[in-house]
């Protein structure tokens, strides 16, 4: 009977798929396990520039208008901004004799990696991290190794607020590492293999990533053309929620979300 052979293949798929979550979440109890490396001592230096003390009438406006905050949590996103960029700043490599102080004018990438790992717990592949800080980092104001704070605000805005929509795009640009609006096998076996390569005593572990994207990409692909586009991934993901984040976890868990939203709301 045609939906018992359906039945039946959905719950290899499960399998399959519970498969790569399996080995997702091994390599990231292992990458917990690593130690964390020796505190470096900091020069004391200089009062750095740190963005204005309110946030700017301004931004807000525009703000209400891009992001799904309100006005009170724009001002305690914004409180934490500042915090972040004073910590950025104070960890940022000494100036050179002789040159202006080194000014981080946002968010740099180490700061937004610590919060990742601790506000959302996002403890996944470094490179899953990486690569959310390229997404939002990229666009008019990036490409400077900092974050401003709109793009700060707008990146959140997704991730705990976002539309299917905008949640499915934004994994989707994490995986689909040169940007070209295609996740191809390449891209997935980078993805695949960096999350399997720290899994100890496999033979051959490209061999086993091979097979995992050939897995993947069966499912992932609906159109059939060896890569997968936008279109292919909306249909899978509606097909099987769990392929969202099929490559390494992208959005925060309902329940560290909550959290952090409940956080903006209590006044500091
Ligand atoms: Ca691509």
């Amino acid at each position: 009977m045609a939906s018992e052979t359906k039945q039946i293949s959905m719950a290899a798929s499960a399998i399959a798929l519970r498969g790569v979550r399996l080995f997702l979440s091994a390599s990231r109890a292992a990458a917990a396990r690593r130690p964390a490396p020796p505190p470096v001592a900091k020069p004391p230096r200089k009062k750095p520039v740190l963005p204005a003390n309110k946030l700017p009438q301004k931004t807000l406006e525009q703000l209400l208008k891009t992001s799904k905050f309100n006005k009170n949590e724009l001002e305690a996103l914004y409180t934490m901004y500042r915090k972040l960029v004073a910590a950025a700043q104070a960890a940022a490599p000494a100036p050179v004799i002789g040159q202006p102080p080194l000014k981080i004018e946002g968010i740099d990438q180490n700061t937004f990696r610590d919060v990742m790992h601790n506000t959302f717990d996002l403890v996944t592949e470094e490179t899953i991290v990486d690569r959310v800080w390229t997404t939002w980092e990229r666009g008019a104001a990036g490409g400077e190794g900092a974050l401003k704070f709109d793009s700060w605000v707008k990146g959140l805005s997704v991730l705990l607020r976002g539309t299917e929509d905008e949640r499915r795009n934004h994994c989707f640009a994490v995986y689909d590492l040169n940007a070209d609006g295609y996740i191809t096998r390449d891209e997935m076996f980078l993805l695949l293999k960096n999350s399997l390569l720290k899994q100890p005593g496999d033979e051959d572990p490209d061999e086993g990533v091979r097979d995992l994207v050939e897995l993947v990409l069966r499912k992932l692909d609906v159109d059939k053309d060896g890569k997968v586009s936008p279109e292919d991934y909306k249909a899978a993901v509606e097909q099987e929620p769990l392929l969202l984040e099929a490559f390494g976890q992208c959005l925060p868990s309902r329940r560290h979300a909550t959290a952090f939203l409940k956080t903006l709301s209590t006044k500091q």
